[in-house]
């Protein structure tokens, strides 16, 4: 049984503490799209680890984390992570492949993110400036170079450097960035990372073989989906279920349940339209109390109710079979709290579904049903009938708004802290 935990908000739901609780139930965690700008923090017994491009899977003994070609790799982003995890005694020493075929972000990357950002002005995306977005441009511009190139032969790797850096000094007026250094440097990480590069696709193929399960871990979000996001306010790769296909050469029927994990209310970070966006106090609070401030970039992230259309939309883009419902612990104390229901359009019409033209979205009011709040605490609770019964109706009423059950219930950041529903999906593919 292999299974999918992605997000269906815009990001930083809590994917990481999800792939992590439930990685003892697999042989493998694999990402399969996205870079070091995903930004996955996890707990484990009060001990903080932000993990960017290494699966969240890394913190257990036993698993194999595999890094997809659909992922971008910085090689010295990589390094820095894997030493961190090494001074926080974390022991990666094959435990870790990397696919041959992922592309590499080259040193300049970063500068052509922050420069196109700086193109757009008001329109800018409010990337993470990691060079993530110029890599994907120049995978799909097809004068990417990908770490197998990196490896092989070096007579044709140096080809492959001097086309791609005469590509940037076209596009950056009057650069005249020599290649050489940027060959160099890169024959240094090949050495670094040779003993990690393999074939995904084929090792994960022999996984199953064996009967090994896989968890395949998205980054970002439904939201954020270069297809189905609120394009172009987008991550430039597919955080939805279709990128594993494309991002790790796995074929569809291997995925064979999908758990979307979504927070008990909403945030975004960058820019975007947000229908829930909440200002003042209440915004706040929920920043405060839910911590809201990006794991890569520390940016603080905007806050509004729980949006159903979006949840909805992204139940039916992934085909999810169910939710991690995440951060309820957040909305402790709240007198009330809403859901949005539906939108009403600026001509005074209904909306059910998530608009694909971006000025509809942005003009929408959210339709908000009122629940009451509770005052007891659910923080830490591990059991649904131990939730205040106001939580659990409200977990319900996400339940029939979204038209699928939340398997998981998570109470706090720690791996303790979370409800695993006995009769759900998740208890089976766990069991
Ligand atoms: P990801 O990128 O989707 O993994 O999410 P992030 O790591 O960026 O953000 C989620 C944050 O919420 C992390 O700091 C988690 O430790 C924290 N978190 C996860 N689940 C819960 C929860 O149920 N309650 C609280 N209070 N924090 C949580």
């Amino acid at each position: 049984m292999n299974i999918a935990v992605l997000g269906t908000q815009w990001g930083d739901e809590g994917k990481g503490k999800i792939v992590d609780m439930l990685t003892p139930h697999f042989s493998a965690v694999a990402r399969y799209q996205g870079g070091h700008n995903a930004g996955h923090t996890v707990y484990v017994e009060g001990k903080k680890f932000v993990l960017h491009l290494v699966p969240s899977g890394i913190l257990h003994p036993g698993v194999t984390c595999v890094i997809g070609n659909g992922v971008v790799v910085d090689p010295v982003a990589l390094f820095k992570e894997l030493d961190e995890l090494a001074a926080l005694g974390i022991d990666t020493s094959g435990k870790l492949l990397v696919s041959e075929k992922a592309h590499v972000i080259l040193p300049y990357h970063r500068e052509l993110d922050i420069l196109s950002e700086a193109r757009r002005g008001e329109r800018k995306i409010g990337t993470t400036s990691r060079g993530i977005g110029p890599a994907y441009e120049d995978k799909v511009g097809r004068r990417g170079i990908r770490i197998c190139d990196v490896l092989g032969d070096r007579d044709a790797l140096a080809q492959e450097v001097r086309e791609n850096v005469s590509a940037r000094n076209r596009i950056i007026k009057d650069s005249t960035l020599d290649w050489r250094p940027v060959y160099e440097q890169l024959l240094q990480h090949g050495d670094r990372l040779r003993p990690w590069v393999g074939d995904a696709s084929l090792f994960l193929a022999r996984v199953m073989q064996r009967g090994g399960r896989i968890m395949f871990e998205g980054a970002q979000a439904t939201l954020l989906d270069i297809d189905h996001g609120t394009y172009p306010f987008v991550t430039s790769s597919n955080a939805t279920v279709g990128g594993i296909c494309t991002g790790l050469g796995v074929p569809a029927r291997a995925i064979h349940g999908v758990l979307g994990v979504a927070k008990a209310y909403t945030t975004r970070v960058g820019e975007g339209p947000l229908p829930t966006e909440l200002e003042g106090e209440l915004a706040d609070r929920l920043r405060e109390s839910g911590q809201e401030y990006g794991a890569s970039t520390g940016r603080p992230r905007r806050c509004g109710w729980f949006d159903a259309v979006v949840v909805r939309y992204s139940v039916r883009i992934n085909g999810l079979d169910a939710l991690a419902l995440t951060k309820l612990d957040v909305l402790d104390g709240l007198p009330e709290v809403r859901v949005c229901t539906g939108y009403v359009k600026a001509d005074g019409g209904t909306l059910d579904e998530l608009p694909a033209d971006l000025r509809s979205l942005a003009s929408a009011t959210p339709v908000y049903e009122t629940l009451p709040g509770w005052s007891l605490p659910t923080k830490g609770v591990t059991t649904f009938e131990a939730l205040p019964p106001e939580a659990q109706r409200y977990v319900r009423r996400l339940e029939e708004l979204t038209g699928v059950p939340c398997a998981i219930v998570s109470t706090g950041s720690d791996r303790a802290e979370t409800i695993v529903r006995p009769d759900s999906a998740v208890a089976n593919w766990v069991a």
